[in-house]
């Protein structure tokens, strides 16, 4: 190397060293090791923070992708866009990654990366308090801690939302939400099962429930709208050009990226030439698929195509079809110890009832006692509405920032995608902390106004106001999603705006 260069290096490095030695070092709380959890402690981690500690309620990483183990439990986006942009999976088995694949990836990174040591498992946050600038953290574990910051990586869909069906706890068989499956249940031909919902998950496990030989009731309450993408498994030699040439796994990734924006998304924010194809694609897969008018007939929704989540599936169709599966669209009256009882009168015995009814997005962080200034608890902050500064920032709660928060572009679209830009935004602000420019940092009132009424603007506009219910609208019936473009979304994270957010200062 010539000397100038050299003389350079040494300099930037020296530069380099005496501005991190002049930098705070933060101490931080990352709450869960789900997929944003491992993300943010490996930011944090490249950053050069090393007071950081991940609690986590279970005794493994993986969140969602641990909770869920149900049979045909996959993921609907593809493969390769679903992983994280610094760690390309060029071995994913199928164009749509099953759930045990995608935990294997979540470990393998957290050990790669050496995360591991930084996380505390089987410790649940109790509660998070804000005291002159500090947050105290107690736990589950009756342990206590102090920290600048807290970030909430608990995941949306975390808290299984159970029906209130009456009687539903007199039930005598093997009953089971979705995301807690009994696998010592056996599944056969002896076997009677009934299963309450049609969201996606339920598109995924119906299909195994039925092609296991037991007899399958589908207790339907509303239709769904399902786009048939089929599944396939990605050649060896594929996986070994993949693996040579990482480039092309950035382009695999990259145009699935593509796809999604400009036609999932574009169909459902008001985009009439994704909206009509849409539309024409699901609807001929409704024609196509079920031979019988009147089963075609149940089947068919009454709301606009992508109002609730798109199904991406190719097996539920020809499952529902078979002899040992019925559908039943009669409503549900009450359950009794033999099974379900319909509206008709009409009792469904059961030896096995599975719970697919979804989670309760609308908890986010809770049922953690979570406290902010001036004693503010959070359920009184959120009392009327839900306000949040771009997915993230409370008022009232300095320096706690929350992860795919409302009105992140949810919805058919990766949510690692999203929480690698989130979390982008977020270092930001974390590296303003430590050059000195704020000890706490919230945002403004007239900032979360402005920020609602930006979003309830885009909002008419959307399939998701397009007549039916779902986990994406908020006890309001406002949707909790973004309504512009993903490419919007990304620019307008990419610097925090001062002009929103209030600095304040505190002496230790
Ligand atoms: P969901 O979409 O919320 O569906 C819940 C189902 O339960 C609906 O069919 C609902 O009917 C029904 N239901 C709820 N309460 C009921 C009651 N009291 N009586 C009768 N039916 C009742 O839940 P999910 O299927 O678990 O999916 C949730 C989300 O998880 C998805 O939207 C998706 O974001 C995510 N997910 C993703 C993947 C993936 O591959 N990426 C896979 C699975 C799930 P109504 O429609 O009438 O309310």
């Amino acid at each position: 190397m010539p000397s100038s260069a050299c003389i350079k290096l040494f300099a930037c490095t020296f530069i380099n060293g005496l501005i991190m030695s002049f930098k705070r070092n933060p101490s931080v709380i990352v709450i869960g090791a789900g997929m944003t959890g491992i993300l943010m402690a490996k930011k944090l981690k490249d950053a050069g923070i090393e007071k950081v500690i991940v609690l986590e309620k279970k005794e493994k990483v993986g969140g969602t992708w641990r909770e869920n183990t149900y049979p045909g439990v996959a993921c609907d986006i593809p493969s390769h866009m679903y992983t994280y942009s610094f760690e390309p999976n060029p071995n994913w088995s199928n164009f749509f990654a099953r759930g045990n694949e995608i935990q294997e990836y979540f470990e393998n990174v957290v050990d790669k990366y050496e995360l591991r040591p930084m996380i505390r498992f089987n410790e649940t946050v109790t509660e998070a308090k804000f005291d002159n600038g500090v947050w105290k953290v107690a736990t589950s574990t009756g342990d206590n801690y102090e920290c600048d910051f807290v970030i909430s990586a608990t995941g949306i869909l975390h808290h299984p939302s159970l029906p209130d069906i009456p009687g539903l706890d007199s039930f005598e068989g093997n009953m089971f939400h979705t995301s807690n499956w009994n696998h010592d249940v056996q599944l056969d031909a002896t076997q009677s099962v009934g299963i309450v919902g049609t969201g996606s998950t339920a598109a995924q496990c119906i299909p195994e429930l039925i092609n296991s030989g037991a007899k399958v009731n589908v207790f339907q309450r509303t239709p769904q709208w399902i786009l048939p993408l089929r599944d396939f498994s990605i050649p060896n030699f594929v996986k070994r050009l993949l693996g040579k040439f990482p480039t092309l796994n950035r382009i695999s990734r990259a145009s699935g990226k593509f796809f999604v924006e400009h036609f999932f998304t574009k169909a459902v924010t008001g985009h009439k030439i994704q909206r009509f194809l849409m539309e024409f694609f699901v609807k001929l897969n409704l024609k196509l698929a079920i031979k019988d008018p009147e089963l075609r007939r149940k089947l068919r929704p009454d709301y606009q195509v992508g109002c609730k989540r798109l199904i991406i599936n190719t097996t539920f169709y020809k499952a529902i079809q078979k002899d040992n599966a019925a559908l039943i669209t009669e409503g549900i009256d009450h359950i009794e110890p033999k099974g379900v009882v319909t509206k008709d009168g009409k009792l469904h015995e059961l030896d096995t009832l599975v719970l697919s009814t979804g989670f309760d997005p609308l908890a986010y962080m809770r049922p953690m006692n979570l406290i902010g200034k001036d004693n503010t608890h959070i359920n009184d902050a959120w009392a009327e509405n839900v306000g949040v500064y771009r997915s993230m920032l409370i008022p009232k709660f300095p320096n706690f920032f929350l992860t795919l928060g409302p009105n992140t572009p949810i919805g058919n679209f990766s949510v690692i995608a999203m929480s690698e830009v989130q979390c982008g935004y977020l270092m930001k602000l974390i590296n303003q902390w430590r050059s000195g420019k704020f000890d706490a940092v919230e945002p403004t009132n007239i900032a979360v106004e402005n920020f609602n009424a930006y979003v309830k603007d885009g909002l008419d506009a959307t399939a998701w106001v397009g007549g039916c219910t779902s986990w994406y609208l908020d006890a309001q019936g406002n949707p909790i999603l973004w309504p512009y473009t993903w490419g919007r979304w990304v620019k307008e994270m990419r610097i925090p705006n001062d002009e929103d957010l209030q600095f304040a200062s505190y002496t230790q």
